[in-house]
């Protein structure tokens, strides 16, 4: 396939499905590694959009927009999970190359599918059970202790589609959806057509998140597993490595996601995100895998700054099958802190305030507009006090978000 976009030299094109941060993120490493980034975007402001020069608008869930954008590139990956199986499939049919492929995604678009996957090939999960009304969700909660917690399948993001419940009565809503959807075609239109997850609430430690690459060769790589700090259902800091983490526990974690990489087929960045929890009979620190996402993710940010390859070009290596990089620390701590929007939506006076405050700050921000909320950017910092660099990095996301004014 020759494509107009390809740089001279005979360096490849990736496509990437989506224009929101993530996209934006591979841009800096695709220049460094002289490939040429193209973004299928959502529109022509969308995030990825305003710094990647090729960067067609199109939606995710047309299958002839999708084809024609793919039919330009070497590779494609993704931004986001959202791209429907019939696109996919369509995708897989012409002989476009996808990373990871349909066969690989479905255990990150589904999480039904990722638990019965995952207890299959024995790697540990929280209880689960598929419920598709009161009855099955009151007999899982009578077993397994209530309060449980109640997953939607598909579509969710950010703690959306997570319900702690107590009785299958704060699930009703749901549970209409589920009669509804009965028979409908799952992966289309019929979102809860097979149910919903039904979890035992864990009773966890703290979260920790496995990233790994893994290219179509077999070469895999990990990181160190990090610490993720969630506040209402959205990760707001990531502790690189996870502080005072069990090395046998570390050992363990991280080969359990480099055989589910392996074992699921996985091409390019996924990260595991995990329970740490103790073992009820011996005491022993153990993990719990909540959920996988294939691609870049927010517990893999602060390897941009803080690791010898960065997530992001770590997934143009892998999906292009070239040696993969050293995911070493550069420093013995990194944190990363999100930026979620505030109430002021003029930043750059704020960041300029920053810049000047504390140096050794790198903020990432996605060029999004402001709304309460929305996830807008991160800042990194690293060091050798992590306690230090924990006041840093929260300093500069209250003051970007404009919670402290100096
Ligand atoms: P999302 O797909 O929206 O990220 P997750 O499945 O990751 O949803 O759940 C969001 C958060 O809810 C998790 O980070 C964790 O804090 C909490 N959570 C999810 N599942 C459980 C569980 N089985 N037990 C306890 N807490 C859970």
């Amino acid at each position: 396939m020759t494509s107009p976009l390809r740089a001279p030299g005979g360096f490849p094109v990736v496509g990437i499905i989506g224009g929101g941060q993530l996209a934006r993120m591979c841009q800096p490493p695709a220049v460094a590694l002289s490939i040429t980034l193209s973004v299928l975007a959502e529109s022509a402001d969308a995030s990825a959009a305003l710094v990647v020069p090729s960067s067609p608008v199109g939606d995710h869930a047309d299958v002839d927009a999708v084809l024609a954008f793919a039919r330009e590139c070497d590779v494609v990956t993704f931004d986001h999970e959202q791209v429907p199986g019939k696109v996919l499939a369509a995708l897989e049919k012409e002989g476009v190359i996808l990373h990871p492929s349909r066969a690989a995604l479905v255990f990150a678009q589904d999480k039904l599918a990722m638990r019965r996957r995952l207890t299959d090939i024995g790697v540990a999960c929280p209880a689960w059970a598929q419920v598709r009304d009161a009855a099955s969700l009151q007999a899982f909660g009578d077993e397994v202790g209530w309060p449980v917690v109640v997953k939607t399948p598909r579509g969710g993001y950010d703690g959306k589609g997570v319900r702690v419940v107590g009785s299958p009565r704060e699930v009703a809503d749901w549970l209409t959806e589920v009669a509804r959807d009965s028979g409908r075609d799952s992966h289309g239109s019929g979102l809860l057509a097979d149910g919903l997850l039904a979890e035992e609430r864990v009773d966890f430690v703290r979260e920790l998140a496995v990233l790994i690459a893994r290219s179509p060769s077999g070469q895999a790589a990990a990181w160190p597993v990090v610490e993720t700090v969630q506040t209402g259902g959205i990760c707001t800091q990531v502790l690189a490595p996870a502080p005072d983490l069990d090395a046998g526990l570390a050992a363990v974690a991280t080969e359990a996601g480099l055989r589910v990489a392996g074992e699921l087929g996985v091409v390019g960045v996924m990260a595991v995100e995990m329970f740490e929890v103790r073992d009820l009979r011996t005491g022993d620190p153990a993990y719990l895998v909540n959920e996988l996402a294939m691609r870049p993710h927010n517990s893999g940010h602060w390897s941009i700054d803080g690791a010898v390859t960065s997530q992001f070009e770590q997934h143009l290596r892998a999906v292009l099958d070239l040696p993969l990089g050293d995911t070493s620390p550069r420093a013995p701590w990194t944190v990363m802190s999100n930026v979620l929007g505030g109430d002021f939506p003029q930043l750059y006076p704020t960041y300029r305030h920053l810049l000047a405050r504390d140096p050794g700050l790198k903020i990432h921000l996605y060029g999004k507009s402001v709304r309460p909320g929305r996830k807008i950017g991160h800042v990194n910092v690293s060091g050798a006090d992590l306690d230090d660099l924990r006041v840093r990095a929260v300093h500069a996301t209250d003051f970007l978000q404009g919670v402290i004014t100096q």
